[in-house]
């Protein structure tokens, strides 16, 4: 069995963007910027920022973030981001979720313009997502994705079962499968016989949120499967996926942590590299 290793792929992802950074300083004179907006005192989201600005130092981009505490009314932050849209030093921009209660997270989204938006959340961004044309794409799924292709450059035909249907993680998921000519079927909560659905897959993505939901009787002998789920519990962090089982069945499997988690930050990374040279285009 492969363990996938994500934390290794991040780096070496890592190390590519960070020439690529250079190259295109001495093209431009000027690097891609990443402006990050943090509300309040999130413990986990103070963690998140500070690792992607961490991250994108190392790789030489312009990093910022800009803090406000979460009493920090909408507008406020609606007209940050209109000023931030119009600075052609900042080629990215991210708002740390989640956001307060009082701010509406899909108006903040739809504020900011979608050639700066390197979460791919932006409504145009899942429209170009979905028609197959060039955007950005949301980074945890884009991950798997580079994860999936290190393993198998060539997903024509192959069938793949997504678990989950979020924005932030299993639709984007599907449409990149999609793209790369998989027949994908995308499972949810009111799925009927979802073991059944997951014996089909030669890749399964599992993003849920319910520990060690998917069991090695739930997998085709030889399938790849990529483990997204993040789930604290008495025996520490574990993923959608029993590890244990399904390490026995697969022919390559991502460990939790150490799998997806470090190539979500990475593609951030590259989500802003790619928004500044679109924009230099
Ligand atoms: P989410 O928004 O809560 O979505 C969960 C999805 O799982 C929903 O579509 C839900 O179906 C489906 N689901 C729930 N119970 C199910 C069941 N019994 N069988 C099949 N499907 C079921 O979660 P998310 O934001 O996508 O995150 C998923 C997991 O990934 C979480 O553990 C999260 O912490 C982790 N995560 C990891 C990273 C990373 O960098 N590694 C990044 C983001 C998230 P319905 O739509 O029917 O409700």
């Amino acid at each position: 069995m492969i363990l996938i290793d994500g934390k290794k792929i991040a780096s070496e992802l890592r190390e590519e963007l960070k020439k690529e950074v250079s190259l295109l300083k001495s093209k431009y004179k000027k690097v891609p910027g990443l402006t990050v907006i943090l509300i309040g005192e999130l413990a986990p989201s103070k963690i998140y920022v500070k690792n992607k600005e961490k991250s994108a130092n190392e790789v030489g981009l312009k990093s910022d973030i800009i803090k406000y505490p979460h009493t920090i009314d909408e507008k406020t932050i609606l007209e940050k981001i209109k000023e931030l849209n119009n600075d052609e030093s900042v080629s990215g921009i991210l708002v740390q979720l989640p956001l307060p209660k009082h701010i509406d997270k899909q108006k903040v989204i739809e504020t900011i313009i979608p050639s700066k938006d390197v979460d791919g959340f932006h409504p145009e961004n899942v429209g170009n997502l979905s028609s197959g044309y060039d955007s950005s794409v949301p980074c945890t799924p884009l991950g798997c994705y580079l994860l999936i292709k290190k393993i198998e450059p060539n997903l024509s035909g192959k069938k793949a079962v997504v678990i989950g249907r979020s924005n932030l993680n299993g639709k984007p998921m599907t449409q990149l499968l999609l793209k790369e000519n998989c027949t994908v079927t995308i499972t949810h909560s009111k799925t009927k016989y979802l073991k059944e659905e997951c014996l089909k897959g030669d890749i399964i993505v599992a993003a849920v949120g319910i520990p060690e939901l998917v069991r090695g009787d739930w997998v085709k002998k030889d399938a790849i499967v990529i483990d997204v789920g993040i789930n604290k519990t008495d025996k520490g962090i574990v993923g959608d996926v029993n590890f244990d089982e399904v390490s026995k069945v697969a022919k390559a499997l991502t460990p939790v942590p150490g799998g997806v988690g470090p190539m979500t930050i990475a593609c951030l990374l590259k989500n802003t590299i790619d928004c500044f040279k679109r924009s230099q285009k």
